[in-house]
């Protein structure tokens, strides 16, 4: 599913080619892909692209006439450049027409959403209303976090953060690679989490999300950007995906665990369970063998 740094890499490309084009025409084959709140799809015909943003996982379109496109990519969503207007296959759910090429939203699952909303409208809606911070900004601050962590006591950190409320943007993949990072164990309780380790997690997620937006995000099975190309955070992941593999620290083979419903994946031996002030951080180098 996409994450922050996917639908980033999304915005940015989609950012220095579509604004300032018209959309001329929306359609969709499968009708809950493209919906209005408020309005109807069809208010965003005639309007100009001003700009493209995004918030947490959601990439927002903003067009003239106060009416903005909110896209939900969710499980298998794509949002494909298409400049040569050939572009749809079987799993093209919805096509909105530009006055150059056209924008294709490919979705397997059929979960995703294009959602046409009034763009004064926007602060009603109940997903962003309730989002926390956006984490690459400066609204995000230790302090922050740890005012959202100590909201919780026998949660797991992993679960916290997976938490849209707690930080905007984290999902399954960069949640285990931001603790591994920070050398913290996904399943540890928030309330064993002292301010320093806090600290850890805060600069994990920036370290992470910015290194994972400049490898274009990840691609396990169905993510592209709008051109259609692949991510490539995973080539270089420390734990997401690399179960059986050895730790890049220290060695010690990835396990896959159950962690707030998720598989997670952990590198025991650099994220122990049990909280350890003295643990080395992922740093260390030596092999380490756990019986
Ligand atoms: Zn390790």
């Amino acid at each position: 599913m996409p994450e922050l740094p996917e639908v980033e890499t999304i915005r940015r490309q989609l950012s220095t080619s579509i604004v300032g084009l018209t959309i001329t025409g929306v359609r969709a084959s499968w009708e809950k892909s493209l919906t209005g709140q408020g309005i109807s799809p069809t208010a965003a015909i005639h309007q100009e692209v001003v700009e493209v943003s995004r918030r947490g996982k959601v990439l927002l379109v903003h067009l003239s006439g106060d009416v903005s496109i909110l896209v939900h990519l969710r499980m298998t969503g794509q949002l494909l450049l298409d400049p040569g207007r050939q572009g749809e296959g079987p799993l093209t759910r919805a096509v909105l027409s530009l006055s150059e090429g056209q924008l294709v939203f490919n979705d397997q699952r059929k979960f995703g959403r294009l959602v046409v909303m009034a763009t004064s409208r926007i602060g009603d809606d109940a997903l962003l209303a309730r989002m926390g911070p956006e984490p690459l900004s400066e609204a995000f601050t230790v302090e922050g976090l740890r005012q959202a962590i100590g909201r919780h006591r026998t949660a797991s950190i992993k679960a916290v953060l997976l938490d849209q409320s707690t930080v905007a943007g984290l999902g399954n993949i960069y949640v285990d690679e931001v603790l591994f990072v920070a050398g913290i164990h996904p399943a540890t309780p928030c309330a064993a989490l002292t301010k320093s380790r806090i600290t850890k997690i805060a600069e994990a997620i920036r370290i992470v999300l910015t290194l994972a937006i400049a490898r274009g995000g990840s691609t396990m099975r169905d993510y592209r950007d709008a051109t259609g190309a692949h991510g490539t955070y995973l080539d270089v992941a420390h734990v997401f995906g690399r179960t059986g593999q050895p730790c890049r620290a220290c060695g010690s083979q990835i396990v896959k665990e159950r962690v707030a419903g998720r598989g997670t994946h952990v590198c025991r031996s650099c994220q122990p369970r049990r909280p350890n002030r003295r643990a080395k951080t992922p740093k260390a180098t030596l092999p380490e063998s756990r019986g």
